[in-house]
């Protein structure tokens, strides 16, 4: 009876959620690993990464975020704007603001899927599928922007903010992850086509591993009613570094080595994501939700440190040879 019931509030969580595309870690999740960075930077790390990102293209709508006026302090301002950085890159796929839209929304750069078969829970990768996204090499890209002393603080701003969503993008596993099956001759698309809801659910109402991954931090805490979103993401960075210290990390960092972090990312695929519990169909088990949310907690963590570390080596100790003017 226990477990039918567990089983029913699961199911009407996940519906409640299902109207959300699938799109890398959600808000919440990006916005913890803001916070985490943020944690991390120098002063002059994040005094020059604001003012850079206020000199953004005016079409990109990326400064007007930033509340230049306000009852809370310039520093709670900042923070908050900062907060919301990583989340830019899905604020703009909203396609009612048609210009920013067009110039700026690139649905392919949020993964880069390494395409595998899963043989006796063993990897074996596979070669000769179509690309699978180009997050990683965006990354490379917009690194070597930020690096190039030619480039203007505007490009620079559109650069941190993309570095922002898909250094945290490629710490959700299955942002790493085209699976083939009998089932998806072509890959999963990062669990996309992996369904837990029963056979024969209606296709709005379907769910699918993907979702479930992305979303998983607002499952296991939800954000409860009197609290104001800054207070709860808060709340949640604070238990995930207490959680995740920096010393566990320090030494796996491996700053601007993208590549790395994706084939870190991958491997998890292995293990805890297609986990031999995980059933097709099915409601994933109470122990595989339990080391889902453990792994997504590490990896959210490690993506904050990483990305705040990669801000401070760009912007800490070196004022950017192009003037910083808002
Ligand atoms: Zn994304």
């Amino acid at each position: 009876m226990r477990q039918l019931i567990e089983k029913t509030v699961f199911l009407i969580f996940m519906a409640i959620f299902t109207v959300l595309p699938a799109m890398g870690w959600d808000d919440v999740g990006h916005k913890i690993t803001g916070y985490i960075a943020w944690q991390r930077m120098s002063p002059q790390a994040r005094e020059n990464v604001i003012k850079i990102l206020r000199a953004a293209p005016e079409d990109s709508q990326l400064g007007t975020f930033y509340m230049a006026y306000g009852p809370e302090p310039e520093d709670t301002r900042k923070f908050e704007y900062f907060m919301f950085v990583p989340t830019w890159a899905d604020v703009i796929r909203d396609r009612a603001f048609d210009t920013r839209y067009k110039k700026h929304h690139h649905s392919n750069w949020h993964y880069s899927d390494t395409f595998w078969k899963q043989v006796n829970w063993k990897i074996e990768p596979l070669s000769g599928f179509e690309e699978g996204g180009q997050a990683v090499a965006k990354l490379m890209e917009f690194d070597a922007l930020i690096r190039n002393a030619t480039a203007s603080n505007a490009e620079k701003a559109i650069a941190i903010a993309w570095i922002m969503h898909l250094g945290g993008d490629i710490h959700q596993p299955l942002h790493t992850s085209a699976r083939v099956t009998d089932t998806e001759p072509k890959g999963d698309q990062g669990g996309n086509l992996f369904l837990l809801s029963p056979v024969g659910t209606a296709r709005e109402n379907q769910l699918n591993l993907h979702w479930f991954w992305d979303s998983i931090v607002g499952r296991n805490i939800p954000i409860e009613g009197n609290t104001c979103e800054r207070e709860y993401i808060e709340m949640l960075g604070k238990k995930m570094m207490k959680d995740h210290p920096y010393s566990e990390f320090q030494n796996k960092l491996n700053l601007g080595k993208y590549t790395d972090w994706q084939k870190e990312s991958f491997a998890y695929n292995n293990t805890v994501v297609f986990s031999p519990d995980l059933k097709r169909n099915e409601t994933p088990s109470e122990k595989y939700k339990k080391n889902a949310f453990k792994l997504a907690e590490r990896q959210l963590t490690l993506a904050g440190n990483r990305l705040g570390e990669t801000l401070n080596a760009f912007f800490g100790t070196v004022t950017p040879a192009v003037s910083v003017v808002p």
